[in-house]
């Protein structure tokens, strides 16, 4: 039977790709030098995020709302549904959050789930570094 997933890894086929404010260009230049490879996935992000990686790196992403918004807790029912494989949240670990106990919960959950978790953009590239051999 072919095989239709996008990537080759059956257990591993979502991204959610979130970024905290000061933490938006990272990433913007995180998704553009990994472009080849993030197009393998599905990917999902929060309102802001996902708006600027669709615009300014042209993914295809389902953008859920803003993090402040709901989008972190929504990316949380996504992992305690078991919909997304793996989640990519370049923190800003010097700012407050107006919405800190959703960052807290979307970690708690990420972690009680087992999620593949990159929380800055070293571990990120780790992560999708298996991945290049396949584009
Ligand atoms: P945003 O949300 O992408 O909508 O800015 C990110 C967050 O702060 O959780």
């Amino acid at each position: 039977m072919m095989n239709t997933s996008k990537t080759r890894d059956p257990n591993f086929r979502s991204i959610a790709l979130v970024a905290h404010d000061l933490k938006k260009d990272t990433m913007i230049e995180w998704a553009r030098s990994h472009r080849s490879t993030l197009v393998e996935f599905d990917l999902y992000g929060t309102g802001t995020t996902g708006g600027r990686l669709a615009r300014e790196v042209d993914l295809d992403i389902t953008c859920l709302k803003s993090g402040p918004l709901g989008g972190d807790a929504q990316i949380g029912a996504m992992i305690a549904e078991r919909r997304l494989d793996a989640l990519f949240f370049f923190i800003d670990p010097l700012s407050a959050m107006p919405h800190d106990v959703d960052v807290k919960s979307l970690l708690r959950i990420a972690t009680l789930y087992n999620t593949i978790l990159a929380i800055n953009e070293a571990t990120a590239s780790r992560i999708i570094a298996q991945f290049h051999h396949e584009v």
